[in-house]
């Protein structure tokens, strides 16, 4: 049985002031769900602030990026270790950041394993852009970002990741891919591309999430899915009562 995990995705949004708000009303209700794993995932800059405020809770945090180099002249560029400071988990490849911020499969890889080489469970997200979808290489596209962003980690290492299947045409859309549909990638794209580089039985550990215009309202259909595992959820991560809403529904 893999344990539902439910993280949420704040991208650019909230100061310190308006974090620290938004915890403190999502805590109760995310501390009363003990059966999932819950992570919220910040900017960088509330890191520090919300550590504390969750220590003693069993919400995780995580960073949503880092870079591979341990330290340097790297401007701009968070290490490793400086996430560790205060997270458990790390975002790695969102699509946003493979669209704006030139992440390749490579790079993808570089920091998969720097997270695990510093004890980060790494969230790694992979998808389909619209154009992809629509000329029917969603499957290529899956295989290739899986295989290309798992090269050269152990089988010891793997069962440590989290995979996100997030369709880019559905992350911030409000058009959610059907939930038969992302179960079906998930169990014979992701999954099965896990299993061939790692075997079947830790592809069976690694949880998958889907990602993609998740809500309280949709979130329990794609749960209930055999291959789905949990969300990683970005537009209804940033209101107290829909990630409530969600994390219950993956209970
Ligand atoms: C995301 O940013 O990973 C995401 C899934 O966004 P949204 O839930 O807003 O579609």
């Amino acid at each position: 049985m893999r344990r539902p995990l439910v993280a949420g995705n704040w991208k650019m949004n909230k100061t310190v002031e308006q974090a620290t708000l938004l915890v403190a009303n999502m805590v109760p209700g995310l501390q009363a769900v003990k059966t999932v794993d819950r992570v919220i995932c910040p900017p960088f800059t509330s890191l520090m602030t919300l550590s504390g405020m969750l220590a003693g809770t069993e919400i995780g945090l995580g960073a949503q990026n880092l870079h591979w180099e341990a330290s340097g002249a790297f401007t701009g560029e968070v290490s490793p270790e400086m996430v560790k400071e205060f997270c458990q988990y790390v975002i790695i490849g969102h699509s946003e950041r493979r669209a704006y911020f030139g992440e390749t499969d490579q790079s993808v890889n570089l920091k998969v394993k720097a997270s695990l080489a510093i004890g980060l469970t790494p969230i790694v997200c992979v998808g389909e852009t619209l154009e992809e979808n629509e000329t029917r290489r969603t499957e290529a596209v899956v295989s290739r970002q899986v295989k290309l962003g798992f090269e050269g980690i152990s089988k010891e290492d793997v069962e440590k990741t989290i995979v996100a299947y997030e369709p880019v045409w559905a992350i911030g859309t409000g058009r959610a891919a059907s939930a038969e549909m992302a179960n079906d990638i998930i169990g014979n794209s992701v999954r099965k591309n896990l299993a061939s580089l790692f075997g079947s039985d830790q592809a069976e550990k690694i949880r998958i999430l889907y990602g993609g215009s998740v809500k309280g309202e949709n979130a329990a259909e794609f749960f209930a899915k055999s291959d789905i595992d949990g969300g990683l959820i970005g537009g209804a991560s940033l209101k107290a009562e829909d990630f409530i809403k969600i994390v219950e529904a993956a209970a």
